[in-house]
């Protein structure tokens, strides 16, 4: 039996609303404790160009570290498999800002998506490019098939001027050899990389290559080989949502990843990604509404990758 998605979705998003919204916005980057907290949208949209959203899933949102799989793969299709002597694959199963691990493992991270892997990604990226926010924010558009794509300028302010810890993390692992542009350089990078506003709708899109074995759907450009395209999801699947991937997993069994936006974007692979946005955090920094809509999502439509 075909299932109906979008109903799926709408009674889903009705019994969620109905009920309590519990959590927090994040208050260590300022200007993202501005947003309506009650702000609640979700986008599906498959390989056969269906798309259909409900509730705020056309407002642009901080997307915070849900750009980080975009940099990610960035990089990887230009270093190849040498990228992972500067970070690992494992997963940290610690805060996305911890910086305990960091000196038992000599400065290398243990993922590209913890804020310590995607400040070595950043420091990559101004290696490997003329012009990396240029190039960044171009290569989203041209993956998304939108050009509508732009950084925040005052969320990236807002966040530089906090970023301690993340100056902390980027010192320590220019101690260890493992940064090499001066950190203040590589931290205004991964702060504008955070502050990348995208719609629910804009998101699904995105990430529908990781759905098509690496290759657009719209614009068949090949973002990713399939078998790293197959390697991303491998790592979304058990460091997409820092030391709740096993728990996200678990309830939902979907590669996903999300932000302290309150965003989430999860893929069944050769199907469909779904977007979810909710400000409201739970304590592991992963959005309090998001995780509960796509865990009755996919139980009501009784498929994941498992
Ligand atoms: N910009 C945020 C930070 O560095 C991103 C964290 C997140 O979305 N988990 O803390």
């Amino acid at each position: 039996m075909k299932l109906d998605y979008q109903n799926i979705i709408s009674k889903v998003y009705t019994d969620i609303i109905a009920k309590e919204n519990f959590g927090k916005v994040p208050s260590y980057i300022p200007e993202l404790a501005c947003i309506d907290d009650n702000k609640f949208g979700i986008n599906f949209t498959d390989l056969k160009h269906n798309s259909f959203g409900i509730g705020d899933f056309e407002e642009k949102f901080s997307i915070q570290s849900i750009s980080k799989v975009f940099a990610l793969s960035f990089v990887y299709e230009k270093l190849d498999e040498k990228l992972w002597k500067r970070v690992d694959v494992e997963p940290s199963g610690s805060a996305f800002n911890s910086l305990v691990q960091l000196e038992a493992d000599c400065g290398i991270p243990r993922n590209p998506f913890i804020n310590a892997g995607a400040l070595v990604i950043c420091d990559i990226l101004l290696e490997i490019c003329n012009n990396p926010k240029q190039e960044l924010i171009q290569f989203i558009r041209d993956l998304t098939g939108d050009q509508q794509i732009f950084f925040n300028e005052k969320v990236a302010a807002s966040e530089l001027e906090n970023s301690f810890r993340n100056a902390a993390m980027c010192n320590f692992m220019k101690s260890f050899g493992n940064i090499k542009s001066q950190p203040d350089a590589v931290i205004e990078l991964y702060c504008h990389l955070c502050s990348i506003e995208m719609t629910c709708k804009q998101l699904s899109m995105s990430f529908l290559y990781l759905a098509n074995l690496g290759k657009t759907p719209s614009n068949d450009l090949q973002i990713l080989s399939s078998s790293k395209a197959k390697r991303l999801n491998a790592i979304l699947l058990t460091c997409g949502f820092y030391d709740e991937s096993g728990e996200f997993s678990f309830r939902v069994g979907l590669p996903g990843k999300s932000g302290v936006g309150g965003g989430i974007v999860a893929i069944y692979p050769q199907h469909y990604c779904i977007t979810v946005w909710s400000p409201k955090l739970n304590e592991k920094g992963n959005s309090y509404r998001g995780m509960k809509f796509l865990e009755e999502f996919t139980t009501q439509t009784g498929e994941s990758i498992f």
